[in-house]
């Protein structure tokens, strides 16, 4: 019976099911290496003010330089680190070297003194038990004031558990830390909790902006999203930011911010100063 019936339902076990577990096995045995021998590396995105241009913040954004398969990214590690608890280790690092990147800029550049750094946070950090303290001991040790910080949780984080996220948040923002909602639009969030979260920055993700010049939809979605934000008292920040024709509309809907190709790629800390220095700009 087994045999007849042995589809789709039979089948429990495939040679690519192990390929898979191998494959994962061998990325957390090097992502444990990756942590010891200090393999990862930043880069940052600059935020630009969408009508003047000028330079407000910095998306910190991780990457791996591994041994033998090169530069790799974030999509490709961060969800497995994730599942094996190593994101605790990695994420404090990220916080640690993106404050500590930003706190030497601004000694060389007093024009560095307004700008904001953006780390993510993913749902497993919100949830750890010692973020706020692990956050403040990061600031003091860096000097970072923590205006000049900004931590950006997602929809889905934040309704994963949102009393306790609401309280994370809280605690994170009487430090005076800022704090953004990064890829919104594409979670499930609830418009009543939303206006709860102490929020300060909604980000527009990136797959509404790509299509707003070409389809009303997706433009009427983005104005939406900004009326919203504003209605609420928060500033928005649009992602993925290819043409000038999207810098326009956006500016147009009164959108604070953009990050996207348009300005910048991500770029290395030790570009930063020359690029956005006084001289760079
Ligand atoms: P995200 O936070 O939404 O970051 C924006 C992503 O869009 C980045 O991809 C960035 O390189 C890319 N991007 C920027 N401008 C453009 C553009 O004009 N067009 C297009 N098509 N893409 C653009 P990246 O660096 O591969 O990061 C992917 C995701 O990985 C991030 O999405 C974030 O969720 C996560 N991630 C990155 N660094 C960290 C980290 O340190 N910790 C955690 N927990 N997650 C991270
Ligand atoms: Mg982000
Ligand atoms: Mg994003
Ligand atoms: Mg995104």
């Amino acid at each position: 019976h087994v045999k007849e019936h042995g589809g789709d339902g039979m089948a429990v076990f495939q040679p690519s099911m192990l390929e898979q577990a191998m494959n994962l096995m061998q990325l957390e045995i090097d992502l444990h290496r990756a942590l010891d021998n200090n393999e990862f590396f930043l880069v940052y995105q600059p935020i630009m003010s969408l009508h003047d241009r000028k330079l407000t913040g910095f998306e910190a954004l991780v990457r791996w330089n591994h041994p033998d398969r090169g530069i790799v990214g974030p999509s490709e590690f961060i969800p497995v680190s994730e599942s094996t608890g190593q994101i605790h280790q990695v994420g404090r690092w990220v916080l640690a070297e993106a404050c500590r990147a930003l706190a030497a800029w601004r000694k060389l550049q007093p024009s560095m003194r307004g700008v904001v750094m953006h780390v993510n946070l993913s749902a497993r950090q919100l949830s750890q038990p010692g973020l706020v303290e692990q956050v403040a001991a990061v600031l003091r040790e860096t000097g970072l004031p923590a205006r000049c910080l900004k931590l950006e949780v997602t929809e889905t984080m934040l309704m994963e558990n949102p009393d306790y996220a609401n309280l994370v948040l809280r605690r994170l923002k009487e430090i005076g830390v800022r704090l953004c909602i990064d890829d919104f639009g594409t979670g499930y969030s609830s418009l009543s909790y939303l206006q709860q979260f102490p929020i300060d920055t909604l980000k527009v993700d990136q797959s509404f902006v790509a299509r707003m010049c070409r389809e009303p939809g997706h433009f009427k979605i983005v104005q939406a999203v900004v009326a919203l934000a504003h209605s609420l008292g928060l500033d928005v920040v649009a992602e993925g930011v290819e043409e000038e024709e999207q810098r326009i509309m956006l500016s147009e809907l009164s959108c604070e911010g953009g990050q996207g190709y348009l300005f910048s790629r991500p770029v290395p800390g030790e570009d930063v100063p020359g690029l956005f220095g006084p001289k760079g700009h």
